[in-house]
């Protein structure tokens, strides 16, 4: 949520006690505060008609309104906002009976100080979104819908359908961690997701960020599932994600933070069981942590328990650059599919980290000119070409790449529309969709992220032509070089980078092939060819299996 601008209403009378609370919104270090105020109910509910408020701050008495009934008036209008009741110390029953009713917190007026009313704020936001996302979140029905899809064209049997449609193990934890300042203690919201546990132990990364749901997490599992099965890997999807914004954490707090979350989680986890790795927000730092957390509960060093760790600690050489890696080689592959000539080819590439600076590392590697990138601050376009390895100078000095000079700075919208060869988004989820799909102009769309695209996208890029490499093909080469690392690790060998990028090519091309092949033979599109692929390898291992007892 830092880094983002809450709009909020405040409805107080007391000019003294809306001044004082503008002015400690005014200090956040959180989320930005867009703040209107009003002094009446009446005024307030009109300036909510008018605009998009996510958030409101408000005095139970009113000139105009008295008690619950202030309450019970703005919620019979807007039963979805977020409401924090601000209340005098001698109305907290008054107060506690609004929270009751649905409000999502109450804050005492004479207690407040600045950064005790922001973390209020932000849980309160932070719970209100939760609830409405969990299960319903987006990114689940856009994991569902794709697989109902799949599972109709292919005439899944409804048992096993209705079996795939949850994950089979869900962990929700919330935990404590220390801030520096020690005044501190925050309390997160945790997942680890396992959707499959047929084919083996399960495999997926961890996410730190500040929007992570159940539903996010689930659908990150779902994809996991099908992305092993495509790659002909021994595990079932899972993932994992604690709700929390890393990039305004010190070092030693990431630390704290990941081992708590690894003990919370630490009998669901283990290298014949469930296998973390890397995903947004989370590094190899995260992953060493994690694993010696884990080893200091067993009593003993188990490298196996998570990939994606540094090489010292029994890490592969290739892993961390595996996902862009790999997506390059399907890139390379995909233009020979469709006659492109790579060389004089241009690439605009969305999301700058692991994935994103890779992946448009190895594409200027191959030839390819690469017209823009962006970040969450910016996006940068220059059509004679970008130098990556200026840019990623530019974003080891600056952490971003605000500030970079070598081009015009365009917005991530703009970005996408950009007319290319080759379009990556390797960002987040829910990029091209109904909204702006018709306007995007490449040939070969390739997916770093995980659900960068609508169905309603899919269908429009259909139409007009676009090679779609869809991220459970697109971006396996990360998992499938933690499969590399679990085996060296479980077998105490190491093999050489050279030896890991060739294993690493075979595998997606094998993948590329059948998929491919799947696509022709059943006029399918290549999104659902490949999920059919996973699908397919998990129904007959069920099958096989038979049901229990
Ligand atoms: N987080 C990565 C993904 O979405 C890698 C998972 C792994 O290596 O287990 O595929």
């Amino acid at each position: 949520m830092p880094g983002t601008n809450l709009k909020t209403l405040l409805i107080e009378d007391n000019p003294l006690h809306s001044r004082l609370i503008q002015e400690l919104l005014a200090k956040s270090d959180g989320p930005e505060f867009e703040v209107d105020s009003a002094g009446t109910l009446a005024d307030g509910l009109n300036r909510l008609a008018a605009d998009g408020y996510e958030l409101l701050l408000l005095d139970l008495v009113l000139p105009d309104s008295e008690d619950l009934e202030t309450y019970l008036r703005v919620r019979a209008a807007y039963p979805d906002l977020t409401v924090v009741i601000l209340s005098g110390m001698e109305d907290i029953k008054l107060a506690a009976r609004a929270v009751e009713a649905g409000a999502q917190d109450y804050l005492v007026k004479s207690k407040l100080d600045g950064p005790l009313l922001v973390r209020s704020i932000r849980y309160a936001v932070e719970r209100s979104r939760a609830q409405h996302a969990e299960w319903e979140s987006p990114m689940f029905r856009l994991a569902q819908q794709q697989f109902l899809k799949a599972a109709h064209l292919m005439g899944l049997d409804d048992n096993i359908r209705q079996r795939l449609l949850f994950p089979q193990r869900t962990h929700v934890v919330t935990f404590p961690f220390r801030r520096d300042e020690h005044r501190y203690v925050e309390t997160v919201a945790g997942y680890r997701i396992q959707h499959l546990l047929t084919m083996g132990p399960t495999k997926g990364g961890v996410r730190y960020h500040h929007d992570v749901n159940l539903g996010e997490v689930t659908a990150l599992a779902m994809w996991m599932t099908w992305k092993c099965a495509l790659m002909d890997l021994p595990f079932g999807g899972a993932k994992g994600g604690v709700r929390i914004d890393p990039t305004v954490l010190s070092r030693s707090e990431l630390q704290r933070l990941t081992r708590r979350y690894t003990s919370e989680i630490i009998d669901v986890i283990g290298p014949q069981k469930d296998i973390p790795a890397p995903d947004m927000g989370t590094d190899e730092n995260v992953m060493a942590w994690m694993m010696d957390t884990y080893s200091h509960q067993m009593g003993h060093t188990v490298p196996a328990v998570v990939t994606g760790k540094p090489v010292v600690l029994g890490g592969s050489e290739g892993r961390r650059e595996a996902t862009g890696r790999g997506l390059v080689y399907l890139v390379e592959e995909a233009a020979r599919h469709i006659g492109m000539d790579l060389g004089r080819a241009t690439a605009v590439v969305q999301g700058f980290g692991n994935v994103g600076s890779s992946a448009a590392r190895f594409l200027e590697a191959c030839g390819v000119r690469v017209v823009g990138v962006s970040d969450v601050t910016t996006g940068i376009y220059n059509p004679d070409g970008l130098s990556v390895d200026s840019l990623l100078r530019h974003v080891d000095e600056n952490r971003v790449l605000e500030g970079y000079k070598g081009g015009d700075a365009v917005s991530n919208r703009e970005l996408l529309e950009i007319p290319c060869d080759v379009l990556v988004p390797a960002a987040i989820q829910n990029q091209i969709n109904a909204d702006n799909a018709e306007r995007i102009s490449c040939r070969i769309l390739a997916e770093g992220a995980n659900g960068p695209t609508t169905l309603e996208a899919d269908e429009i890029l259909q139409e007009k032509g676009v090679f779609v490499l869809p991220d459970v093909l697109g971006n396996a080469g990360g998992v499938t070089v933690s499969y590399f690392e679990w085996v060296q690790d479980t077998q105490n060998y190491m093999w050489t980078l050279e030896e890991i990028n060739d294993r690493l090519r075979q595998i997606l091309l094998n993948g590329f092939q059948r998929t491919i092949q799947r696509s022709e033979r059943d006029g399918l599109d290549i999104r659902t060819a490949a999920l059919i692929e996973g699908i397919h390898r998990v129904t007959q291992a069920k099958l096989m299996r038979g049901l229990f007892p």
